[in-house]
This record gives structure tokens, C-alpha cells and sequence, in this order.
């Protein structure tokens, strides 16, 4: 399913120094190893153990570099929805496209039969898609 993506180089949590400062879109590769409660949208919801994909843009200052490597970070304060997630990951690897759309990213997960566990997590400031997140098989 992964294979949907096409090229983008996969970095892991120690390669942050190579991360690159471009703006674009990336990819964490999530994997929960329990099952995870945490909240959204004002309720409870649990997701079971298994391998979560979540597209992302960068756009900000240090670009891909500075997004990425915060969802690397174990230690921060939950700002967005999928910190709750990445927090609790057992392993978190990031493949990233400098120029890149996340919106695109998503969609090719979506052809490849990858599904939005919780419909609008992670997209709220999106209009096309169901989810930035995706349950991979
Ligand atoms: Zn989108």
C-alpha cells in the first residue's frame, strides 16, 4: 500500500539532522502496538493496534525539517490531534516530498485501499478530503 506513494526518501526519528528545510508535504508512518484511546471532536474514540499513515504539510519556517522532526519529539505539548498519536506510537517513520501536497498524498493512500479510520482527524482545515489519517493494511 505504501507503494501508492511512489519515491520519497523514509527518514526515522535519529536522521532529523538530514531532514530537509524545503516546504512540502510528508508522510508518517505510524505504527500503535496496543490499542490507543484519546479524544476528538468533543468524544472518546479508540483506535486498534496496527499501522496509521497521517499526510502532512509544511509550510512554516524550517519547512519539512522543523514539522517532522517535532512529530519525532516524544516529549511536547499536544497541539494537534495526531500528537495524541504520534506520543503514543511505538515507532514513528516519516517519508517526505519537498514541493509536495498532502491532499495528493492522501488520495493515492485512499486509491490503494487505505481508510480513514475517524472522518475529518487530522483535515479539519481541509475541504476535499475525508481524513489526513489513514489505516494502512
Ligand atoms: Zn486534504
Amino acid at each position: 500500500m505504501i507503494a501508492a506513494l511512489g519515491q520519497g526518501r523514509v527518514f526515522r526519528a535519529h536522521d532529523c539532522a538530514d531532514l530537509p528545510r524545503d516546504k512540502g508535504a510528508y508522510v508518517l508512518l505510524i505504527e500503535l502496538d496496543s490499542a490507543f484511546t484519546g479524544r476528538f471532536s468533543g468524544r472518546d474514540f479508540t483506535l486498534p493496534a496496527g499501522h496509521y499513515a497521517y499526510c502532512g504539510s509544511a509550510h512554516g519556517p524550517g519547512g519539512i525539517a522543523a514539522r517532522v522532526s517535532r512529530h519525532f519529539r516524544c516529549e511536547k505539548k499536544p497541539h494537534w490531534h495526531i500528537d495524541q498519536l504520534t506520543i503514543a506510537a511505538r515507532e514513528i517513520t516519516a517519508r517526505v516530498f519537498p514541493g509536495g501536497n498532502e491532499c495528493d498524498l492522501a488520495a493515492r493512500l485512499g486509491n490503494a485501499g487505505a481508510e480513514p479510520p475517524l472522518p475529518g482527524f487530522g483535515s479539519s482545515d481541509c475541504r476535499s478530503c475525508t481524513s489526513h489519517l489513514l489505516a494502512l493494511r
